[in-house]
């Protein structure tokens, strides 16, 4: 038996979500007193594949094929569990990125493995059970599994499991597998990038707008606490339908789900459907106008008051500090 560690990478660089993911595999192959084996798709450096050591990776499957260089779900799923074979895993392990998210049932189904999507922490391992906490209906509520299958797939939320450097030397070993002929029948042909800032759904901080900023003329302000604070932008449905922003940082039941320690949600109402993909970020600030906005129902902390006036004043509280 061992775990097995997906090691999801952009632009052949590994990502905090992959090293967090990592850690939480690491501490799992602790409490089965096994190794932890990292799986890596693509081009990725040997310098920064020896780097995954440092969070617990013993052995690296380095999977360097030409027709892998774009990520492509059902062959990487098979790569994957392919590895997952040869390697006697039993636990495999991946962020719940965008990517992960189409991956992991996959992976499951080729494993013929219990599913847990969306952990938030550790397995309960007592009496002999295997138990999940793990987010549910879209981040609205938390769900305890238990998985009973004999293997079975995780995929860990971002920012739910600190990064835990450790002293290890892994070993890099490359892993000839390229997936099944039927898993290309769609290709990739080009990855535009809607932006060079800090990626949305890995920020550790997000500062997002609402059509309460009454156009897009005024995200000046928003872009520079945002800035201020290397956060990420995002911003509530009617925002990017309205082309005030690109869709791209539209977040919510329909855009994307975020969970990042700080959440800041300018002029935004709060609507149930806003909330299902931001209300499991650690803490939540609002800044509205409307003292019954019913976002102040799940702020942590929340400002009364005008976006046009507060934010600036923010702006240069942080300048100051
Ligand atoms: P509004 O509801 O117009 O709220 C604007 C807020 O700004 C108000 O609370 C107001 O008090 C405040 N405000 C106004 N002026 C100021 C000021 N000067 N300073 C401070 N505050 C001010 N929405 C999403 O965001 N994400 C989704 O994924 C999503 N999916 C949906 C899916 C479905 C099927 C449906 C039906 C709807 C979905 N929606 C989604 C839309 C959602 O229901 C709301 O309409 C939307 O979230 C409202 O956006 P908003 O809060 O920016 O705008």
């Amino acid at each position: 038996m061992s775990v097995l560690i997906y090691t999801e990478n952009v632009g052949w660089e590994f990502k905090k979500s992959t090293f967090e993911a990592v850690s939480y595999a690491s501490a799992i192959a602790g409490q089965n007193n096994t190794n932890l084996v990292a799986i890596s798709i693509g081009d990725v450096s040997k310098a920064e594949l020896t780097a995954l050591g440092k969070y617990g990776a013993e052995k690296i499957l380095n999977v360097s094929n030409a027709k892998l260089k774009s990520f492509i779900n059902q062959a990487y799923a098979s790569v994957i569990a392919e590895a997952a074979k040869k390697e006697g895993a039993d636990i495999v392990v991946i962020a719940n990125s965008f990517s992960g998210r189409g991956l992991a049932p996959r992976i499951a189904v080729k494993l013929e493995a219990g599913l847990a999507d969306g952990a938030v922490s550790l397995p309960d391992q007592g009496s002999g059970k295997f138990i999940v906490k793990k987010t549910a209906f879209s981040g609205k509520a938390f769900a305890i599994v238990e998985l009973t299958s004999a293997n079975k797939v995780i995929s860990l939320t971002p920012n739910s499991y600190k990064v835990v450097e450790k002293i290890e030397t892994a070993v890099i070993e490359d892993f000839a597998a390229e997936g099944n002929a039927s898993d290309f029948k769609a290709v990739i042909k080009e990855i535009v990038r809607a932006t060079d800032k800090v990626s949305l759904p890995d920020a550790d901080i997000v500062v997002s707008g609402g059509r309460g900023l009454k156009g897009p003329e005024n995200w000046g302000m928003v872009e520079e606490l945002a800035g201020l604070l290397g956060a990420a932008l995002a911003c509530s449905k009617p925002v990017s339908d309205n082309g005030w922003r690109p869709h791209s940082e539209h977040v919510g039941q329909t855009g994307i789900a975020v969970s990042p320690n700080l959440y800041i949600a300018i002029g935004i109402s709060g609507a149930i459907q806003h909330l299902a993909g931001v209300s499991s970020s650690k803490v939540i600030v609002v800044i509205n106008k409307d003292p019954e906005a019913p976002f102040f129902k799940v702020a942590d902390y929340g400002i009364v008051g005008d976006a046009f006036e507060v934010v600036p004043k923010l702006i240069a509280a942080i300048k100051e500090y």
